[in-house]
């Protein structure tokens, strides 16, 4: 542990690279030579331009988007995103699919329905508390789009690979695994994502959307709930959340230059996630939440065999310097979150302190 930091396995607002903050605070009070600090400076400058085009083309790159795709950052989360999507993309007399596999689905459907829009729930895991992806769904053909959750920060759950929607482009909340593994963009209409748990600080929110999506948005929307307004304007419609683009850039830079892109970052987080379900799997002390197949290399769910073990399992964890192993307050148990930033070490360090636990307490 450096700089008395401990092991971060918070669900979000998660770990960030040591490096990326050290850089945040080492530049902080003059800003390349500007006497300001990049909090300080216009978003209309020249730094700030540099900042934003800069995050802009190493997400195109970390992704491989080709130019028919715009990079947003928006604010308002990705809770927001749960009403833009479909007031900007479900056009009049259309239905649009959605696949429920937990609590951030439930929302977006709730959130699309108040609209009075035509949604069709098209599979759902809620039968089994949504401890598994569902599969062999049939798409509706003339649907808008097809709403999926890649990876379910809640229950424990991920995409492995995606669904076959035919013609109906996806639209994904990504929130919780964006960047942590390189995907093939072309069934993607919309992808977005808080930018808090995988790839920056709280208060923006990432947006990729095809230009054929953006084409979409009737005219008559409020200017700050349309996205044609911020492709048209790089973001920068009204004044965007400077420090958080700023740090956003900071941490893609790092998985281009630290890690060295996605199929990297990949296969570090599947090492950290087999620790991880092997010590889980190899103990009776410990069971995992979700279903083996449909199992998330970000959000590690586990029971241990009771509450109040499980309370004092979380405390005795922060005790050792591990941090943020509740699980989410509606389902209760422990959950790590292993997002790209929270290296092998954290993940070796928890094994550790888990077998130990289990061996004094099982
Ligand atoms: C955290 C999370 C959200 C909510 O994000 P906000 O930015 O707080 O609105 C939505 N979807 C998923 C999958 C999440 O993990």
């Amino acid at each position: 542990m450096k700089a008395n930091r401990i092991h971060n396995f918070n669900p979000g607002p998660a770990a960030l690279p040591l490096s990326v903050l050290e850089e945040i605070r080492d530049s902080f009070l003059n800003y390349k030579g500007s006497g300001m600090s990049i909090v300080e400076v216009s978003h209309r400058s020249k730094w700030f331009d540099d900042v934003i085009n800069d995050a802009r083309y190493r997400v195109k790159r970390l992704l491989g988007l080709s130019d028919d795709y715009h990079v947003l950052f928006m604010q308002g989360g990705a809770s927001m995103q749960f009403c833009m999507a479909p007031m900007n993309l479900i056009p009049e007399g259309r239905p649009a699919d959605y696949v429920n596999t937990g609590t951030w689905s439930t929302k977006a459907i709730h959130e699309a329905r108040l609209q009075g829009k035509k949604i069709n729930v098209v599979a759902s895991s809620e039968d089994r508390g949504f401890c598994y992806i569902p599969r062999n769904i049939s798409f509706t053909e003339n649907a808008a789009y097809a709403h999926l959750t890649s990876n379910n920060t809640i229950k424990g759950t991920q995409w492995a690979s995606f669904p076959d929607t035919g013609q109906v482009p996806i639209v994904c909340d990504m929130s919780s695994d964006i960047m942590s593994r390189p995907i093939d963009p072309a069934p993607f209409g919309l992808m977005y994502a808080g930018a808090q748990k995988n790839i920056g600080p709280a208060g923006v929110t990432l947006v990729i959307i095809r230009d054929d999506m953006v084409k979409r948005s009737p005219e008559n929307l409020p200017a700050m709930l349309n996205y044609s307004t911020f492709s048209a304007k790089n973001s920068m419609f009204n004044t965007p959340p400077c420090l958080a683009i700023y740090a956003c850039r900071l941490v893609l830079k790092w998985l281009e230059e630290t890690i060295g892109g996605l199929d990297k970052m990949e296969s570090i987080n599947h090492k950290k996630a087999a620790i991880l379900y092997d010590a889980i799997d190899g103990n009776e002390f410990y069971r995992g939440t979700a279903e083996k197949e449909s199992r998330s290399m970000m959000n590690i769910t586990f029971r241990l065999p009771s509450e109040d073990l499980e309370l004092e399992f979380v405390a005795q964890a922060l005790d050792n310097g591990l941090g943020g192993l509740k699980g989410h307050r509606s389902v209760g148990g422990c959950r790590a979150s292993i997002y790209n930033a929270t290296g092998l070490d954290a993940v070796h360090a928890l094994v550790e302190f888990m077998k130990e636990f289990a061996e004094k307490k099982g």
